[in-house]
């Protein structure tokens, strides 16, 4: 019923890989929350223990540790795709390759779906995502 869990909500907002949840709720209790037979679990009730993430998880946004900042890789819906093709757009045309861009680039730059209509120079364009790691080489080069 339950897939595998990969990582933990511990609010609504904010979730934590294994490695960050061990730290932060000691490892004996989080083994015996990440060893959970989740066959028999009811589904989301409140917060008194956290939420598990599956690894068939499907979103329609990347999650992130928010401890150290990794990426969850639970699959994403089309509008997530877009998400993160715009993300990794700006990102990229910002010069801010920072981590997180990173992480999308080669996480799911391996899934991304084709062609997004994505904004660019402020104006709409469809590219081709199925190269995700050459999407900076798809753009248009530097305004002039
Ligand atoms: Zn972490």
């Amino acid at each position: 019923m339950y897939g595998q869990a990969i990582a933990y909500h511990i609010d609504c907002d904010d979730a934590l890989c294994i490695p960050c949840f061990r730290a932060a709720y000691g490892v004996s209790h989080a083994d015996a929350v990440v060893g959970r037979d989740y066959g028999s679990w009811p589904g989301f009730e409140d917060w008194s223990e956290p939420v598990a993430i599956f690894e068939d998880t499907t979103r329609d946004t990347p999650t992130h540790c928010h401890e150290c900042r990794a990426l969850i890789e639970h699959d994403l819906t089309d509008e997530g795709y877009a998400y993160i093709a715009q993300g990794m757009i700006d990102g990229f045309r910002e010069g801010r390759q920072d981590d997180v861009v990173a992480q999308w680039v080669a996480y799911f730059g391996q899934y991304m779906p084709g062609e997004i209509e994505v904004t660019i120079n402020g104006a709409r364009e469809d590219i081709d995502t199925r190269q995700a790691t050459d999407l900076y080489a798809l753009l248009p080069k530097e305004d002039a």
